[in-house]
């Protein structure tokens, strides 16, 4: 099994580079698919309050009969619960449904800005670094002046920002922007939810080094410094995905890829998210 190299957040917490994502698995089969996860070799899962699936996160940590503090676990804040007292109380229920005392990485999930005050939901965030219930706090779909209000208008800048990133969506300016204040970039939707795979230039490169187009998606990200976390409930597919560091790309393979961005973005724009 390759050791998964760590990152070290701003407030020297570590988080194992490589994780696995439980965005769409359903909840039923989340405790499942997650110990696969863990037998494949991944200690840092990905999941949030709205992918209703942090109790079956909960379960597969206790039936691995893992230590809890070999494990990594990120959720996220649900975008209903933005006010500050709602905050607190979210974050009492996500603990509930995971078990234990704390997480290690808590994240606004989306800001909000047309409808909530992020600032004031930052507020509470902090209250759960001070307090322990989280190890990590930080943020996810903030834009630079998302990112700069929360800075100016708190104590604690965000140990990292979760942001959709892959092979055509870049997201250069924003990880400079993350990285001139010390924050973590993370890259949802790593792979594009399959959409590059058939990219010729990432199966070209594959080719070359008997990796398959997701591998090489996937060394792309780590090679330029960001965390991922893959989903897939395919245990031949956690395999793959994780074996991507007996790989190095050189810098013209780098570059092929970088120069496939598009600026093709998925999801909602986060200002436009209500
Ligand atoms: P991914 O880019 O990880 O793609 C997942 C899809 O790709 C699934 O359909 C999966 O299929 C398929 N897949 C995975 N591995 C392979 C492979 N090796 N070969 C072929 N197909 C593959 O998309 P996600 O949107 O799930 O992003 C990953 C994680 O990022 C999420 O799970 C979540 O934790 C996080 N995220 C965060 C967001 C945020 O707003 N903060 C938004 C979206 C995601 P199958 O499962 O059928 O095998």
């Amino acid at each position: 099994m390759p050791d998964v190299p760590t990152i070290t957040l701003n407030n020297q917490v570590q988080i194992p580079q490589l994780g696995f994502g439980v965005f769409q698995v359903p909840p039923e089969d989340t405790a499942d698919v997650v110990l696969e996860a863990f037998d494949v070799g991944y200690r840092h899962i990905d999941t949030a309050e709205m992918y209703g699936n942090e109790a079956g996160v909960g379960e597969a940590i206790r039936r691995s009969g893992l230590d809890r503090g070999d494990v990594f676990v990120t959720s996220k804040l649900d975008n209903g619960f933005h006010e500050y007292d709602d905050a607190l109380a979210a974050f009492d229920e996500t603990l509930e449904r995971l078990g234990g005392d704390y997480v290690d990485l808590f994240l606004v999930h989306w800001p909000m800005p047309k409808s909530t005050d992020y600032l004031k939901t930052w507020h509470a965030l902090e209250q759960i670094l001070d307090r322990g219930g989280a190890r990590a706090i930080g943020v996810s779909n903030f834009e630079p002046d998302h990112l700069r209000r929360v800075i100016d208008g708190s104590d604690t800048v965000p140990a990292v920002n979760q942001i959709e990133i892959h092979p055509y969506f870049a997201q250069n300016e924003l990880r400079a922007v993350n990285a001139e204040h010390g924050i973590a970039t993370e890259a949802w939707s790593p792979i594009a939810q399959g959409e590059v795979l058939d990219d010729p230039v990432l199966t070209e490169i594959g080719e070359r080094h008997g990796k398959t187009s997701a591998q090489v998606a996937l060394r792309w990200h780590v090679q330029r410094g960001d965390i991922v976390f893959p989903k897939t409930v395919t245990p031949e597919r956690m395999r793959e995905n994780f074996e991507i560091f007996d790989v190095e790309l050189d810098a013209d393979e780098m570059e092929r890829i970088d120069g496939l961005d598009r600026g093709h973005r998925r999801g909602p724009h986060p200002d436009e998210m209500n």
